[in-house]
């Protein structure tokens, strides 16, 4: 890619980047902290970084692997509506776009949402379970499928102390398949690794949570007996901080089809179906655990403007 390309591409993530960190709620602050530690940090717009490093490193006919995995019962019975929306975009992204094998992996009760909203979204990949408490799969799986990328979307994962926790503070462990020996062992062979996250108890929120940053940063307390925080402690090469995770994959997306020259992104029409199809496979919203068409507590409509915006820009 050219220098002026990629210096264009860099201006579209500029943009998608203020787009996707939209406040979403009355505690916007925290997103737009943790944004600025990581941009401070990655010294580049976050949705252009993650867009140039996954179309260096993916060739046509290379396997990539996705993930996601938020939620879980009673609350959550098949997870929640962020998270599989973003990874059926991208994924549909990264092999129409640079011509990759996407495979997508989740906790086996949030596969039912996303083989729905793969689906609608015309994206044509492999979707596999993921186990809980089976460290040794995640290093099968980079074994047998040698991705080009490691990719994740609002996938939880451990603290320092390996406890899990959502964003109320709450130990999670048992319910949600832990990463930590998958991305251990992507780092290991050098491939690259990117994630998506909102809160900060997402993979990937590793970058920011290392000794050097993590006295500023102050992810929020959790309420278990372990006495940590809720900051994940997973590391991704690339993490992009989104006000909602969707958008995140989506602002990546946006860059993704100015590198390409293609176009890549959904309507607000699309948006719609999607998060309709979700919703009738049983996703609910992660925050008011609602069976709505909502994301994390936004409107429809919302996530329609997000597109709307992100469509607009050039
Ligand atoms: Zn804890």
């Amino acid at each position: 890619m050219t220098g002026r390309s990629s210096a264009r591409t860099r201006k579209v993530g500029e943009e998608a980047d203020r787009i996707c960190l939209f406040p979403r709620d009355a505690r916007g602050g925290d997103v737009q902290r943790l944004y600025r530690a990581a941009r401070r940090l990655q010294k580049a717009p976050l949705t252009s970084l993650a867009a140039l490093r996954l179309s260096e490193a993916v060739r046509s006919g290379d396997a990539v692997l996705l993930m996601t995995g938020a939620g879980a019962p009673p609350e959550l019975p098949a997870g929640e509506t962020d998270g599989p929306l973003g990874v059926a975009v991208l994924a549909r992204a990264l092999h129409l776009g640079l011509g990759a094998r996407p495979f997508v992996i989740s906790e086996e009760r949030s596969l039912g949402p996303l083989r729905a909203v793969l689906q609608v979204r015309g994206a044509t990949c492999t979707l596999l379970p993921f186990p809980c408490g089976r460290e040794e799969a995640g290093y099968r799986l980079v074994e047998e499928l040698r991705p080009a990328a490691v990719i994740s979307v609002e996938k939880l994962g451990p603290n320092p102390k390996g406890v899990i926790h959502d964003m109320r503070g709450r130990n999670v462990s048992a319910s949600h398949a832990s990463v930590r020996g998958l991305f251990d062992s992507a780092r290991e062979r050098g491939i690259l690794t990117a994630a998506v996250g909102d809160r900060g108890n997402e993979v990937g929120f590793g970058l920011l949570t290392g000794p050097e940053v993590r006295p500023r940063l102050r992810t929020a307390r959790c309420r278990c007996p372990c006495r940590g925080t809720i900051g994940c402690d997973i590391r991704a090469d690339v993490l992009v901080v989104s006000a909602i995770s969707n958008w995140g994959a989506y602002g990546v997306v946006a860059c993704l089809q100015s590198i390409v020259g293609r176009r890549l992104l959904h309507t607000p029409q699309e948006e719609a179906a999607m998060l309709d199809a979700a919703v009738r496979a049983g996703a609910r919203d992660g925050v008011t655990h609602a069976s709505t068409l909502t994301v994390d507590g936004a409107d429809l409509a919302v996530q329609q403007a997000v597109m709307t915006l992100l469509g607009a820009v050039k």
